[in-house]
């Protein structure tokens, strides 16, 4: 579809590679051993061919980018009228831990991009008779990456050992009736389901299934309905970047959504699926490298979706 497009990864890649700026996540202690060198940039088209550059084989985890599968997992489920009784489709304006909106405002999570709408999504997910929902979990993002996905059971325990504001917000959340007796076990799950481990070929597959409506490229695996399909990049558009999404709506112009391990994806509708890994994060939690990377190709190729 595009011209020159391994040319220009390769170039961004070599461009990129020797800005430092950012910071390691550590208050999740596993993440702060990641490697600040480590960079790969992916794009998978909608025809299934997928180009890369740079570190495409390393393995890092989901973190916050689980937040729009869950999101329509549950979709699938609920169908979009129950999730939204639990969860809003407005933007914070804040960080994607913040708790403060939950205090002041309607106490319903605003969106299902930040954590405190994710772990309320998360506890909506139904248990399977035959599995448990850990594993259900797994199968479904493993239909978007077009292969095999596991828990890393280290950053998982690093994170629930940790989190205690994401505990405080799942009591918050409990308090409000916005999620139910079980909330535990779906803080667990939470956790658990942002210690997915992917790697940046992988995860331009997971964004090419939500540009190509629902259907994985390769596999021609319906894993999504069309409207929920919709229902996601619209939130990804909108709040996926957090107390920067207006920003990115404006300069970069695509659905997209980060991850502090470094996982940056972003999906061009109709084209391409997106993905980066470059563990150096700005103050709001994005990539560095990924965001400069997916910024240019969206100014190279005119990718906004305006
Ligand atoms: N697991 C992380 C957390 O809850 C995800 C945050 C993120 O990637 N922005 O803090």
């Amino acid at each position: 579809v595009i011209p020159h497009l391994q040319e220009t990864l390769q170039e961004l890649y070599t461009t990129l590679l020797p800005n430092r700026d950012g910071r390691i996540a550590d208050y999740i202690p596993e993440l702060s051993r990641a490697n600040p060198d480590h960079f790969g940039i992916a794009v998978t088209e909608v025809s299934g061919k997928t180009f890369k550059t740079g570190d495409t084989e390393v393995p890092f985890t989901l973190q916050s980018v689980s937040k729009p599968f869950v999101y329509a997992l549950a979709l699938k489920e609920l169908g979009a009228e129950a999730v939204h009784k639990m969860v809003g489709t407005e933007p914070t304006g804040m960080a994607f831990n913040s708790i403060i909106r939950l205090e002041e405002g309607s106490d319903k999570p605003h969106n299902p991009m930040i954590n405190a709408g994710a772990i309320a999504v998360t506890d909506l997910l139904k248990t399977p008779k035959d599995k448990s929902r850990l594993d259900h979990v797994l199968e479904y993002f493993s239909d978007y990456a077009g292969t095999k996905l596991h828990l890393d059971e280290k950053t998982y325990l690093s994170e629930r050992l940790s989190g205690h504001k994401n505990r405080a917000i799942a009591h918050l959340l409990r308090q409000y009736n916005r999620v139910g007796e079980d909330f535990e076990a779906s803080l667990d799950l939470y956790f658990q389901h942002c210690s997915i481990v992917i790697d940046t070929a992988h995860l331009s597959q997971m964004a090419a299934t939500l540009a190509n409506g629902g259907i994985h490229p390769t596999t021609l695996k319906r894993v999504i309905d069309a409207r929920h399909v919709k229902d996601v990049l619209s939130l990804m558009f909108t709040c996926g970047m957090y107390d920067s999404s207006g920003e990115w709506a404006y300069a970069v112009g695509i659905p997209a959504k980060s991850g502090v391990s470094g996982a940056l994806m972003a999906v061009v509708p109709g084209k391409m699926g997106i993905a980066t890994f470059s563990p150096l994060l700005n103050r709001q939690g994005h990539s560095v490298r990924g965001s400069l990377a997916i910024r240019a190709l969206s100014e190279k190729f005119g990718l906004s979706v305006f």
